[in-house]
């Protein structure tokens, strides 16, 4: 099957920065190395940190995690953490080491100044994602988590300096949207789009691809913000098909019925190697009549 390799696609510099640290860590220390929850959204990685001497503590939010942590090194990943945890950590006696990406600590120093000059701020965000938990601890009480219109509805905020901003790696376009839609009930709202690069990169860069293929394959995991705004932003902007795997076995027959040419992009913290496999075998696969 003919394959378009979808570029930029793969490891963002954020994702690279926090593996290269935690390898390093894992290695050098005598003491227990622990990430506090998966490093990047990629169990690859993870497993792989794993045999680099890095435990994994994966407990449902940050908090949580450090009571699972009784000594030595505490690694925060490339999402970021709020301040209540790295107090924490601090107060427990643990020694942090801070791999969070330098586009998510540009966010919280954002939020920092705005909360100090008596902003409230709407942050877009998913839910239960680590991204806008260790950002929203930055403000609490003056931050506001919103993840679709209906919460935009409910939002009872009547300072007058008012600034929305975002998860680094969400829809291009459905973030725009949200924000047109705050601005649409606070006139006066500052906006500070905060999706990376990286993000938006790749988001624009599979649109335009899909639009020349039947059908994307997006690798990465289910749990990865990035890879599924990729599988989104495919199906609502290009209208083709998409599916994310995160790996070989996940591939259906039945989804490339009718298919001539596919497209494979990947996550931002899908390792290259696995997405080169994934390349490999739709090239040599014939599809189905
Ligand atoms: Fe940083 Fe963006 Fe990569 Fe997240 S996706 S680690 S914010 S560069």
């Amino acid at each position: 099957m003919e394959v378009l390799k979808i570029t930029p696609r793969g490891y963002c510099h954020g994702v690279v920065d926090a593996i290269r640290i935690a390898k390093h860590v894992g290695e050098e220390s005598a003491e227990p190395v622990h990430m506090l929850g998966l490093l990047v959204h990629n169990t690859h990685v993870t497993d792989e940190m794993q045999t680099h001497g890095v435990r994994l503590v994966d407990a449902p939010d940050r908090i949580a995690g450090l009571d699972q942590i009784k000594s030595g090194t505490v690694i925060f990943t490339a999402h970021g953490v709020s301040p209540a945890v790295k107090a924490k950590a601090a107060a427990m006696g643990l020694r942090a080491v801070d791999a969070t990406c330098s586009d998510v600590i540009r966010t919280h120093d954002l939020i920092d100044r705005l909360v100090a000059d008596g902003y409230e701020v709407v942050y877009i965000g998913l839910r239960g994602h680590p991204e806008p938990e260790g950002a929203i601890g930055h403000g609490p009480g003056r931050v506001h988590l919103v993840q679709e219109a209906a919460d935009i509805d409910s939002l009872q905020i009547t300072s007058a300096k008012v600034a929305v901003t975002c998860q680094t790696t969400l829809s291009v376009w459905d973030t725009d949207e949200l924000i047109d839609k705050v601005r649409a009930r606070y006139p006066q709202v500052e906006v500070h789009n905060e999706i990376c690069r990286a993000t938006q990169e790749r988001q624009e860069a599979a649109v335009e691809a899909a639009r020349e293929v039947d059908l994307v394959i997006v690798v990465g995991s289910s749990r990865s913000s990035n890879s599924k705004r990729l599988v989104e932003v495919v199906e609502k902007r290009a209208g083709k098909p998409a599916h994310l795997i995160d790996t070989l076995e996940e591939i259906r027959p039945e989804w490339f019925r009718g298919v001539k040419r596919v497209g494979v992009t990947s996550g931002a913290s899908t390792p290259s190697q696995l997405t080169r496999k994934v390349i490999e075998y739709l090239q040599g696969m014939e599809p189905p009549a």
